[in-house]
């Protein structure tokens, strides 16, 4: 496996260890560690951009978030019974 110098830390790491980036697939110039610490401290320092890039998904994937009672209940119902089974087999 080819390896790759990471910009950030310094570390040589095997290719499998960097993100690749999907429009033009090149792998990025830091490793998958630093890559998700660095996101971590931008969404820190970028609340609103983060909440607009939820918003703009959430318009891009309307169906991903529509509210479905039927839903919602027969998840209630499917917890409630698996609830249910794990005491029984608790109590015993
Ligand atoms: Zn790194």
């Amino acid at each position: 496996m080819k390896r790759k110098k990471c910009t950030k830390c310094g570390k040589t790491l095997r290719v499998d260890k960097f993100y690749k980036i999907k429009k033009t697939g090149y792998l990025k110039s830091s490793c998958k560690k630093c890559s998700n610490a660095a996101n971590k401290v931008w969404r820190l320092n970028n609340p609103e951009k983060v909440k607009a890039t939820q918003r703009a998904y959430q318009k891009a994937h309307p169906e991903k978030f529509v509210y479905k009672p039927e839903n919602y209940l027969k998840n209630k119902e499917e917890i409630k019974q698996r609830q249910a089974k794990y005491y029984a087999s608790k109590g015993k």
